[in-house]
């Protein structure tokens, strides 16, 4: 019955030192979140002992009484939580992550070599929505199936809908998949359907982004159009690392044993209860009337950072944002989004390069992305954003400065001019 810190002092300190740099610095990754102390401590509870393979009321093994009540709740919880009629939807609430709740829907919805069409990834599509570059199929789900990815209009970073619709009717998917990783505004959800029917395809929506948003009710609810929707847990929604896939119950067409058998035996085996437990107790706060008040403020700081750095007369993807993210593309600046990453990290503000349509290599990726949605949890407000995005126009200058001093455009070199850079040191002073 020892402690972590009694037991294993390397690993608690590796904890410790985490948990300031997260509390230190400001944190802007669109991905992540601040959980609440009630989500860590129920994913450290002795759930995680258990073995559960299967579905409430048909399991692998013994002694699954509570577990099964577990599940049930939580999945109650889901479809309460996105106002769901569980005559209509179901949810598995198993899968580990966003990726393997994503795989295991392609398993349950399409066949092996079956075409499908999602938003490619340098235009803020996800890598498991079919991405593959011209040289390489890169994940499974362009690997184990056929992907023609749509993309956004590079001059108005929109997704160009005309062009999906006729790239469909030459490749005719079997599933179409909305929802993104790095996309400002919504999807045209009815728009989409229209183009699945046209194919007979079915509709996804991976929410993993906004799915926190959608709970609060600030954003169009994919769940009006879609077959399928999967989401991760631990972004807008604010809960553990986890995933959930949803699915209509009501067509007659077997989805929900196909989704149930697809997470477990085919893609995963046991579920891991700690979380589940977890993910339980998120969507318990995100119906709440705070986790609407906290939606709203998120997409208020979004906008306020994006209208902060458009006065500085920087360029963003569809000009604005309409969720929690803003795609920030410095190639007028003539910098990368390697450089400004680099910089931020160095006076500890978390944000991540990112690719903006027309960019020719994802590694040297020529914006950032930003999200408000961890500072929002934070209690930070309007007023706080004009603070953030003026340190992030400091951030710019100087790395202007240090790539024009380093005289070449290499990232060693460029760092290499950071070293001892009073600017940088004070900006971190001042975070
Ligand atoms: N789907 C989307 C839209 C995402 O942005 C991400 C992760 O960033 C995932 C799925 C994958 O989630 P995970 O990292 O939990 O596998």
């Amino acid at each position: 019955n020892t402690t972590l810190e009694q037991e294993d002092k390397e690993i608690f300190n590796i904890v410790e030192n985490e948990k300031l740099r997260q509390w230190s610095g400001l944190e802007l990754i669109a991905s992540e979140n601040f959980t609440s102390q009630a989500v860590i401590e129920a994913n450290g509870t002795p759930l995680t002992n258990k073995y559960s393979e299967g579905l409430p009321g048909a399991r692998y093994y013994g002694g699954n009484e509570f577990i099964d009540e577990l599940e049930e709740l939580c999945r109650k919880r889901a479809l309460d939580a996105f106002g769901l009629n569980p005559e209509q939807w179901g949810v598995n609430v198993q899968p580990y992550s966003g990726s393997t709740a994503n795989f295991a829907a392609l398993t349950a919805l399409i066949q092996p070599q079956d075409r499908l069409m999602g938003l490619d990834l340098p235009s803020g599509g996800h890598l498991t929505h079919g991405y593959q570059t011209n040289k390489k199929k890169i994940s499974s789900s362009s690997i184990y199936f056929q992907s023609m990815p749509y993309q956004v209009d590079p001059a108005t970073g929109l997704i160009d809908y005309k062009r999906l619709e006729e790239n469909a009717a030459l490749f005719r998917p079997k599933l179409l998949i909305c929802g993104a990783s790095a996309y400002p505004r919504e999807f045209e959800y009815d728009t989409m359907r229209r183009i699945a029917d046209q194919h007979g395809a079915y509709l996804m929506c991976d929410m993993a982004h906004i799915s926190g948003l959608i709970a609060g009710k600030q954003a169009i609810s994919p769940f009006d159009y879609c077959d399928v929707v999967t989401t991760t847990t631990h972004k807008t929604l604010r809960g553990p690392r986890a995933g959930l896939i949803f699915f209509r119950r009501d067509k007659g067409d077997g989805l929900e044993g196909r989704v149930n058998q697809a997470v477990f035996p085919s893609c995963q085996g046991g579920p891991h209860n700690n979380t589940i437990a977890a993910v339980a107790v998120a969507l318990k706060q995100a119906g709440s009337p705070e986790f609407k008040e906290y939606a709203k403020q998120v997409i208020a700081n979004a906008q306020k950072l994006a209208e902060t750095l458009i006065g500085f007369g920087y360029r963003l993807s569809s000009n604005g944002t309409s969720n929690h993210l803003i795609l920030w593309d410095l190639k007028p600046q003539k910098l990368t989004g390697s450089k400004v990453e680099r910089i931020c990290d160095m006076v500890h503000i978390t944000i991540n390069k990112n690719s903006i349509a027309g960019d020719k290599s994802a590694v040297t990726p020529g914006g950032v992305r930003l999200g408000a949605n961890a500072l929002t949890s934070r209690s930070m407000k309007e007023e706080d954003m004009v603070k953030v995005g003026e340190y992030l126009h400091r951030t710019v200058q100087i790395a202007l400065k240090v790539q024009e001093q380093a005289g070449s455009k290499l990232m060693k070199d460029f760092v290499a001019a950071c070293e001892g850079n009073e600017e940088i040191a004070q900006l971190k002073k001042e975070v």
